[in-house]
């Protein structure tokens, strides 16, 4: 059989109060969890999932063990829905077994991992690290499809979305793998709180100087701390003490099999399932922004029943501005702008649609409008009389004066220019007859009227002979 040493360590780190990861190690099980949720749902989430794993493997199969993580995943998602408290809560969860190998005569180390926790390994031979499980986050994803460097996805603010997680969804896909055991390999598991912080190199030079496994994993911690601690660090490193079996030369491949997030209800791998599911991801969701202290986003968190949870899809385009502008905002703008239109017209044919014949400008005025105006509609002149009338107001007959306050409307010019050429012609023989008599006292209109070398002339807008006919024929 094969065996073991292990060690392990963890940290909350420099920024955060509490610490969601969580970390299992016995004989032949290592795990890893790392969990998101607000409050303590978290913890809770990474908890859940790493007890209700270890309670369903028994280490017979890489195939038991993905199913285990599935009970892991459907412990979580039940405990999510029932507590309002703990909805929208996730873990990753990255494990290595001791499993027997499909003949049963032999063991193998399964991998399994679903989120962006990681199973590397520090091959005895050569002594070079190598990354086994891949990032389901989406940074890793735009990383795959070329469209970010490793150095920008090293740094990029959205790296701790994922696109995968336990207790997002019922159904979850699991990465899987089946590896040989050698001798003098050492596994790292680790929870993104060690890899964000300490670049491979420098972990690689620590799983290489330090030969006892609590020493290294305690060393990983204090460099992650070191550079700032910004998310809990959880660290399970393991050696393969002694294997029954053996590989041939340097580098030689410890993988005898690998399967991408075969989904329990099918068998569809994940990369072929990108195209045909490119929404699956978040149903809606968008990239969240960073959170200082690198806790952990997911994509589609908070949206439990949605579609199954994110085979790497791409992320989804962030919403437009434009997609405010529903189609009833425009039907009540277009309603809107109908009904304003209106009241213009309206208003402007109830302001403009009669005339009337007042004293405006000291002169009798022939006007269209409304006395007084309407809004912003002024009554405006269409014909006026050619002389002053103030100076002789108290001449007006009753009637005139009633121009002032309460003049009659009419609704057709034609009326309207009548009335005026009478009240003109009314006017001008009372100043006639005031102007012949020498009691009367002098007034502007009475001397025009008088002095017959006055001709006057209309100032009329539209009609300029109206009242010129009398004035001329003074005496
Ligand atoms: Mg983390």
């Amino acid at each position: 059989m094969t065996t073991f040493r292990w060690g392990s360590a963890e940290d909350v780190g420099q920024v955060r109060q509490v610490n969601q990861d969580h970390l299992f190690t016995t004989d032949g099980l290592f795990v890893v969890a790392d969990g998101m949720g607000g409050h303590r749902a978290g913890e809770v989430a990474s908890e859940l999932a790493v007890a209700t794993f270890r309670e369903h493997t028994d280490g017979s199969s890489v195939d038991q063990l993905v199913t285990a993580v599935q009970a892991a995943n459907t412990a979580v998602v039940t405990q999510a829905q029932d507590n309002a408290e703990f909805r929208g809560m996730g873990t990753t969860l990255s494990a290595v077994a001791r499993v027997r190998d499909t003949d049963g005569d032999g063991d193998l180390l399964a991998v399994v991992n679903v989120g962006d926790s990681r199973v590397y390994l520090l091959r005895a031979e050569s002594q070079d690290l190598e990354q086994i499980t891949d990032d389901h986050s989406l940074v890793e994803t735009l990383r795959r499809q070329g469209q970010l460097t490793e150095e920008e996805a090293a740094v990029h603010p959205q790296r701790n979305i994922l696109t995968r997680a336990l207790g997002i969804d019922h159904d979850v896909l699991v990465d899987s793998w089946e590896l040989l055991p050698v001798t003098g390999d050492r596994y790292l598991i680790c929870s993104d709180g060690l890899f964000n912080e300490v670049a491979e190199s420098k972990i690689a030079a620590v799983l290489r100087r330090l030969d006892d496994p609590d020493d290294a994993a305690a060393e990983l911690v204090r460099l992650a701390n070191e550079a700032g601690g910004k998310d809990n660090i959880s660290v399970v490193i393991l050696d393969v003490a002694e294997a029954e079996t053996t590989v041939e030369g340097p580098g030689a491949d410890r993988i005898v099999r690998v399967t991408h997030g075969e989904a329990r209800s099918g068998s569809e791998s994940i990369d072929e399932a990108i195209p045909a599911r490119p929404a699956a991801v978040t149903a809606g969701a968008t990239p969240a922004p960073e959170v200082t202290g690198g806790t952990d986003d997911l994509a589609d968190a908070g949206s439990t029943t949605s579609a199954p949870a994110a085979p790497d899809a791409p992320p989804p385009a962030p919403p437009s501005p434009r997609s405010r502008l529903t189609w009833r905002v425009l039907v009540f703008m277009a309603s809107f702008a109908v009904v304003l239109g209106g009241s213009v017209v309206v208003i402007n044919w109830y302001a403009t649609s009669t005339y009337y014949v007042g004293l405006q400008g000291g002169q009798v005025q022939l006007l269209q409008g409304r006395p007084g105006g309407v809004l912003w509609f002024d009554p405006e002149t269409v014909r006026a009389s050619t002389w002053d009338v103030d100076e002789v107001e108290e001449l007006l007959p009753n009637e005139a004066r009633l121009l002032r306050t309460d003049p009659p409307l009419y609704t057709d010019r034609a009326s309207a220019e009548a009335a005026f050429d009478e009240l003109i012609e009314e006017l001008e023989a009372l100043e006639v007859d005031a102007a012949t008599e020498p009691s009367t006292p002098g007034s502007a209109m009475a001397d025009a009227l008088a002095d017959t070398t006055v001709t006057t002339d209309t100032t009329v807008v539209e009609s300029p002979t109206t009242t010129t006919t009398t004035a001329t024929t003074a005496p």
